[in-house]
């Protein structure tokens, strides 16, 4: 039997660019077939490495440059980076993926990124326009803030988590929150849903729950504060991965559909069907595909099921969807500075198709363009915002906007999500 190995073990986010979008019929819906006519025609490899993000792309160049044989790796998309997505649009350059070497020096990229054409500088803080308004356009409580800003650091130091091991990393924030802030009951629950958005946001979780304490305890901890990104777009990474891959070695638009990882028929080898019905009889095979995917696909891929010991694992892994939407104008409406607006719900009485917009605690500007608005989107919120329409969503985000801010805000010249 072919050895058969997974090296993406760990992928909390989940992206709505990625085919498996929810409601969207799959490209490898249908694909059956006899087994031994795909192994007459299948083309033999020493290698494939499924998925062209980081992970797969980072496996094919290591296994290149250490003379594997014959490399081949298979991308479900049009595009190389999976995850990583840098948008050029006129003057704009924006991520709509990965967007930050976050922890300095501390983090391999950094050095990478140094040699490869630098980063921009850290994001200043000070230089925002930092506003905190309710839902329905009124000052918030600045004090609420303060008290949360808190508690995102203190509830992300281990001693602080050891109460919490055997509960959800959460529940930190829902012991501490209400006996540190002193407001109204109605105040702190809607602060409270603002932190909550914001665990969401900077863990990838649905629910802050679905972390639990004692892994986050497992965490380096690294200088989050420290925020860069890449100056030429963090493409600039998948480029340097790629380019010691012959084009020959690649192939784009090529999901695979089928796993027979223990034919008879197969003296060993791992035979791999794709969309486009093409067949290839591979020694070893490297999977880099999100856990989302694999959670999602599993059943239908391999043949036979995946060992128990993979599918317990599988089954046991919580995960979060987080999707970002980015919305420019021409020139800033909101004042010359770059914007940091932070949203605190007190009425959740949005009519139900705009609901997805209680996940949004902040809209801030890209780090590269003041005129551009940045916000994240997690959980149930995520796919019911993927299942409306583009320009429905764009109205949406524009009509919020106006509410919180009370100012006029023309239409954007600018969207993506
Ligand atoms: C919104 C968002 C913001 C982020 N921000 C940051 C950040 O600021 N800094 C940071 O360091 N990280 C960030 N991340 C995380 C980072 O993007 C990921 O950790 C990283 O890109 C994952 O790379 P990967 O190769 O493991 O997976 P992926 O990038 O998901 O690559 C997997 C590839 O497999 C392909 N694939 C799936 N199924 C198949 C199949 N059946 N056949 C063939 N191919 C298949 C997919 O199309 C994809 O290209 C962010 C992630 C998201 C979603």
């Amino acid at each position: 039997m072919a050895l058969f190995r997974e090296i993406s073990c760990f992928a909390f986010l989940v992206l709505g660019f990625i085919f498996e979008a929810a409601g969207e019929d799959h490209p490898c819906d249908g694909i059956i077939g006899d087994t031994n006519n795909w192994i007459r025609s299948a083309r033999r490899t020493n290698v494939v490495v499924i998925g062209g993000g980081a992970a797969g792309l980072t496996a094919a160049k290591t296994l290149i440059q250490n003379q594997a044989g014959d490399v081949l790796l298979l991308e479900a998309q049009d595009y190389l980076g999976g995850r990583v997505k840098t948008i050029r649009e006129g003057p704009l350059l924006v991520e709509e993926g990965a967007g930050w070497i976050s922890g300095g020096s501390a983090n391999p990229l950094f050095n990478l990124a140094k040699r490869l054409g630098g980063m921009n500088s850290p994001v200043r803080k000070e230089s925002y326009d930092w506003r905190a308004k309710t839902s329905n356009g009124r000052n918030a409580d600045p004090s609420g803030f303060d008290v949360a800003a808190s508690l995102m650091e203190e509830c992300d130091v281990d001693p602080a988590l050891v109460p919490y091991h055997s509960t959800g990393y959460g529940r930190c924030f829902l012991d501490k929150f209400p006996v540190r802030y002193f407001a109204a009951p109605s105040e702190k629950e809607a602060w409270l849903h603002y932190l909550h958005m914001w665990v969401n946001k900077e863990a990838g979780t649905n629910d802050w729950m679905d972390k639990s304490a004692r892994d986050a305890d497992h965490f380096t901890e690294w200088d989050m504060a420290d925020l860069r990104p890449w100056r030429r777009g963090f493409d600039t990474f998948i480029q340097y991965l790629r380019q010691e891959i012959p084009a020959s070695q690649i192939k784009t638009s090529s999901p695979v559909c089928k796993v027979f990882w223990d034919l008879d028929d197969a003296e060993g080898s791992v035979l791999l069907v794709t969309s486009a019905r093409e067949a290839y009889l591979a020694d070893y095979v490297v999977i880099t595909t999100s856990v989302g995917h694999l959670k999602e696909r599993h059943r239908s891929m391999f043949e036979p099921a995946l060992p128990s010991e993979y599918l317990d694992t599988l089954n046991g892994v919580e995960l979060g969807v987080t999707d970002k939407i980015l919305i420019g104008w021409n020139e800033p409406w909101w004042g010359k500075r770059p914007l940091d607006l932070h949203i605190i719900f007190q009425d959740f009485n949005l009519p139900s198709e705009e609901s997805w917009l209680y996940s949004i605690m902040e809209f801030v500007s890209t780090q590269r363009h003041d005129n551009v608005l940045q916000a994240v989107v997690t959980g149930e919120s995520a796919k019911l915002m993927e299942n409306l329409p583009e320009e429905e969503v764009k109205n949406q985000v524009v009509r919020h906007l106006k509410r919180v801010t009370g100012q006029n805000v023309p239409p954007p010249s600018f969207f993506r999500r």
